[in-house]
C-alpha cells in the first residue's frame, strides 16, 4: 500500500488499484498529483503486490476481504491496513476499471445507499448511472461498505487517466463548496449474478432491458427467454468468476 497526502489534513481518501490488474486507478492518481493547484486529497494505491503481479488480488478478493484482520492471507491483512489510512477522511471514491465493455458507472451496496451523505455523493459524481450491489455480489466486504462515506466507480479499462482524473475533480468540487448537483440518474438495482452455461452466444447489451419473454442468449443451441425483465451489467467482466453478467432491475428513488 502506498499512502500520499497532497494537502495537509486531506479530506478526500482517493484509492485506486484495490485490485492489482486495474493499473487504471494508479494512472489516475498520479495525474491528480501532478496538478499544480494541489487537491485536498489523500492517495491510496492499495493492493501493491497483486499489481506487481498483474493479477486482481493474490489470496482473496480485496474487495471482499473488508473489514479484514490478523489472520488470513495478504488482502485480508491489508483491508484493515487501508481502513486505517482512510479513517481521518470526509469521503471516500474508489476507482475501479472493468473489462465488460459497459458505460462509466458510479457504485454502492444496499447498506451504504441507506445514508444520506452516501447518497448526496453519488449526486456529486457527473455519470449518469449508478449501480446498487447487495449481498449476493459484495458480501458485506467491500471498501464502501466499512468507511463512513464512500463510493466506487467503474471505468471502461481503455479509458484515458485525464478524462476519469476530471470527474473525480469535477466530484469533488461538486460535493464541496459548489454543493452542485448532478441530476438525470438512472439507478439500477442489483438481483443477483447470472452464469450460462456453454453459451454460444449472448443477445444482450450492458444496462439496455431484457423484455420478459425476450430472447436473450443461445446456450447449447437452445435459445433462453427472460422470466421477468432486467437488466444486464457487467458482461463479461473477467473478474467475477462463474458469471456471464449481474442482473439489476431499474428503480425509481422514492419507491425503493
Ligand atoms: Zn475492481
Amino acid at each position: 500500500m502506498k499512502v500520499f497526502d497532497l494537502v495537509e489534513s486531506p479530506e478526500v481518501g482517493i484509492v485506486g488499484c484495490l485490485h492489482g490488474n486495474e493499473k487504471l486507478g494508479a494512472q489516475v492518481i498520479r495525474t491528480l498529483s501532478s496538478r499544480e493547484k494541489k487537491l485536498p486529497i489523500r492517495t491510496v494505491i492499495a493492493n501493491e503486490e497483486a499489481m506487481k503481479r498483474d493479477v486482481r488480488y493474490i489470496d482473496t478478493d480485496l474487495n471482499r476481504s473488508f473489514p479484514g484482520g490478523q489472520g488470513g492471507g495478504i488482502e485480508e491483512r491489508l483491508a484493515p491496513k487501508i481502513l486505517k489510512a482512510l479513517e481521518g477522511c470526509r469521503y471516500i471514491i474508489d476507482i475501479h476499471s472493468t473489462t465488460s465493455g459497459m458505460a462509466d458507472c458510479v457504485v454502492t451496496t444496499t447498506d451504504s445507499f441507506r445514508k444520506r451523505k452516501v447518497r448526496e455523493l453519488i449526486e456529486a459524481v457527473p455519470i449518469g448511472k449508478v449501480v446498487i450491489m447487495n449481498k449476493s455480489i459484495g458480501k458485506r466486504r467491500s471498501l464502501i461498505d466499512h468507511v463512513r462515506c464512500g463510493v466506487s466507480i467503474e471505468f471502461s479499462q481503455d479509458r484515458a487517466a485525464e478524462s476519469v482524473a476530471a470527474i473525480v475533480e469535477r466530484s469533488i468540487r461538486n460535493f464541496g463548496e459548489d454543493r452542485r448537483r448532478h441530476s438525470r440518474k438512472e439507478y439500477f438495482k442489483v438481483l443477483r449474478p447470472l452464469k450460462i452455461k456453454d453459451s454460444s452466444k449472448l443477445m444482450m447489451k450492458d444496462f439496455r432491458r431484457v423484455a420478459k419473454g425476450s430472447a436473450f442468449a443461445v446456450a447449447a443451441g437452445k435459445k433462453i427467454r427472460a422470466d421477468y425483465d432486467f437488466y444486464p451489467i457487467f458482461i463479461n467482466e473477467r473478474g467475477y468468476k462463474d458469471t456471464t453478467c449481474i442482473i439489476a432491475k431499474k428503480i425509481v428513488l422514492g419507491k425503493r
